[in-house]
């Protein structure tokens, strides 16, 4: 066997693979700086930043992107199909829109709308992968503004949407677990209207906008992909190494302060629940679709019972130790009116 040889066409065909994804990515015409409706219900910083016209300070246009490629690919397969079996005549697919809201024009690309099935129906198609959110979950903000944007900005050009839907598919086997139906109504513009003119007041000092949550590049897929995450977290540092220098420091620190603690709860009930589902596994190593995940046993060993400790302490009229608390923050949000 020649192994120079081998390795010589491994190198060429990972770099023609790679240069599949990276062409991809370079003739991919969007304007990073642009508010999109896609990006809507995104990060509530980087929306501001885009309204406010600032300039992206990150480069992506050499990126492989492959994941956002591959959904593309399933997108132009599955959606012609998908129309076809609805009935074609009645139904449109990937197609442009443009929401005027509030002075604004905001552009998008809905996936597709259709009179087909009784009421018009607006659908949108949401690839993931295991690294992905978990389908079953109610849609995010981002994505209910994403779908709400189309079915308003179809509604001003005279489409009759009541109905939307999300249809979550997976990449690895193409389950569509997890397809979300609703209306669309009065209640549904008026919350696209109200985060509109939340941007529109944030676009005033974009850079004091908050992060929603967003933990910086390295920790956080959205601000891996963020066109203003080099002025965003300067240096790349986490939140906790950065500088407190100013009351506008403060005040984002202790918005996302409020904000993870508002999230813990429910990470905690995540966590408790797939510990549930993997509490009977047997401990060993597990692979599946590139990923390997090692399960061991954890707990059974021996810990203080504090109760019957106090109890002992008492009963033998010894006085329970005690420490103090170190000091801390606790950050009490109130949200000024809109001007
Ligand atoms: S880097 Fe992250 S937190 Fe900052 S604007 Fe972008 S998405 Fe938002």
């Amino acid at each position: 066997m020649n192994r120079k040889l081998l390795e010589q066409h491994r190198r060429d065909l990972e770099g023609a693979v790679a240069g599949v994804f990276s062409d991809a990515t370079a003739g991919d015409h969007h304007d990073p700086g642009e508010l999109t409706l896609s990006g809507l219900g995104g990060c509530t910083r980087r929306a501001a930043l885009q309204l406010a016209g600032h300039d992206p300070s990150d480069d992506d246009s050499h990126r492989e992107q492959r994941a956002s490629h591959l959904g593309r690919a399933i997108h132009d397969w599955f959606l012609p199909r998908l129309a076809a079996k609805l009935g074609r005549e009645l139904t449109l697919v990937e197609q442009d829109v443009i929401l005027p809201i509030r002075g604004l024009y905001i552009r998008g690309r809905f996936d597709l709308a259709t009179l087909a099935i009784g009421g018009g129906l607006l659908l949108d198609l949401k690839t993931y992968g295991y690294d992905q959110s978990d389908p079953a979950h109610l849609p995010s903000r981002a994505r209910l503004m994403q779908i709400w944007g189309y079915a308003l900005g179809l509604r001003v050009q005279g489409h009759p949407i009541e109905m939307v839907a999300i249809l979550p598919m997976s990449r690895i086997h193409g389950a569509t677990d997890g397809l979300w139906l609703a209306e669309f109504g009065p209640r549904e513009e008026a919350l696209v209207d109200a985060r509109v003119r939340d941007l529109l007041h944030h676009a005033r000092a974009p850079f004091f906008a908050p992060r929603d949550g967003h933990r910086g590049p390295g920790l956080d897929r959205e601000c891996d992909n963020c066109p203003f995450r080099s002025e965003c977290w300067p240096g790349a540092q986490p939140a906790q190494a950065a500088p407190v220098r100013s009351d506008a420091d403060i005040v984002n620190h202790g918005l996302r302060h409020a904000e993870a603690a508002a999230q813990e709860g429910r990470w905690k009930e995540e966590k408790a629940y797939h510990a549930a589902a993997l509490a009977k596994t047997t401990p060993a190593t597990y692979e599946a679709d590139g990923y390997t995940v090692e399960i061991v046993a954890t707990g059974g060993g021996r810990r203080l019972n504090q109760g019957e400790a106090k109890a002992l302490l008492a009963g033998n009229g010894l006085p329970i130790p005690m420490t103090t608390d170190r000091e801390s923050r606790r950050a009490i949000v109130k949200r000024r009116p809109l001007g």
